[in-house]
């Protein structure tokens, strides 16, 4: 495969090339693996930048059905969308809660956006890199918003953030005043609350439940680099389309600030140390399961097992032949 043609074919948009690179990047193969670095490298240079937004809910808060109607929104508008998924449980049983074809309907026919369903992997470390990788091809490829989903369960998120500007937190009116057991560090972590279903007998719960977690995000401390009244609680109604354009009034608003204030920049360029951090760690794991670490790893433990070394020293002598190796 010729990398610097595929390069060139992701940054002149073309939907064929991107996704032959998605596909490579989300590829364990070494030699997929050193294509998708020589890729990435090319694309660095691309200079194009787009609002990259995390969002997050649990299954039936609305995510399909909201980033439907958001998408279709901001394409209608003459905006280019990428919408991604970082789904841990395909992780876990290869059964992807994000992948459904049938999601997305409408968005998936514009030839303004572009989806990729959760890459299946046995990790979800692996499947976030994948991911901030892919987010990295559609940004090179031009898109102006990339969108990236995953489900509200905590780990995954915090990977999202890492790969976003922004973090969306999509919630279900709640009956009765208790807030919906959000773990508080997703809570943090959001940007902007948006609670849907905003509409017909769930309109005034909805509402209720907004004012609550506007009145929780005002006890969270306000962060130095935001605005006036960020973090955020709105409704909206994915389904009747309403909310959304205020929605993204504030998050352009808010990345508008970011950019201004050089906070976008600096989070981008901790985000870049993290994942460089991340690449390393990853590769001296991989090292670990090549086949001849592997037999030298249970030779090593089962002499600890019998008693012919002691752990420090076999792990001693095991990170020296990694070295070496
Ligand atoms: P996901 O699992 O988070 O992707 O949620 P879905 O988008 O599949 O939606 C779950 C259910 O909530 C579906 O039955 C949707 O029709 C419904 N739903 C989604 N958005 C809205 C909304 O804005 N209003 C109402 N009333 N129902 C909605």
């Amino acid at each position: 495969m010729d990398i610097a043609e595929l390069a060139d074919k992701v940054i002149a948009g073309d939907r064929r090339a991107l996704a032959r690179a998605v596909t490579l990047v989300e590829s364990s193969r070494a030699d997929h693996r050193e294509a998708t670095a020589e890729l990435m490298e090319r694309l660095r240079g691309a200079g194009r930048e787009a609002i990259r937004i995390g969002l997050s809910g649990t299954p039936g808060v609305g995510k399909s059905t909201f980033i439907e109607s958001f998408g279709l929104m901001l394409t209608g508008q003459g905006l280019r969308v990428a919408v991604l998924a970082v789904d841990p449980s395909s992780a876990r049983s290869g059964g992807s809660i994000l992948g459904d074809k049938t999601r997305m309907e409408k968005l998936s026919r514009d030839p303004n956006a572009f989806i990729r369903p959760s890459p299946a992997q046995s990790q979800l470390g692996g499947v976030a890199r994948r991911s901030r990788e892919a987010v990295a091809l559609c940004e090179a490829a031009g898109f102006d918003v990339v969108l990236v989903e995953t489900v509200g369960v905590g780990q995954s998120e915090t990977m999202v953030a890492e790969m976003t500007d922004l973090f969306v937190l999509l919630l279900a009116p709640a009956g009765g005043d208790e807030l919906q057991g959000v773990k508080r560090g997703i809570m943090e972590m959001a940007d902007l609350i948006l609670v849907n279903k905003a509409d017909g007998a769930l309109k005034q719960t909805a509402t209720r439940t907004c004012a609550d977690y506007a009145g929780a995000l005002r006890l969270l401390r306000k962060r130095p680099q935001d605005p006036e009244g960020f973090p955020k609680a709105m409704t909206v109604s994915a389904v009747e389309e309403s909310g959304l354009d205020a929605a993204w009034t504030a998050m352009s608003e808010l990345v508008d600030w970011r950019r201004e204030q050089g906070a976008f920049a600096a989070t981008r360029a901790g985000q870049a140390r993290f994942w460089f951090r991340e690449e390393v760690r990853y590769g001296l794991l991989a090292r670990l399961d090549a086949p001849e670490a592997k037999a030298r790893m249970t030779a090593l433990a089962d002499q600890v097992a019998r008693g012919e070394a002691a752990p420090a020293a076999a792990a001693r002598d095991m990170l020296e032949s990694l070295r070496q190796g």
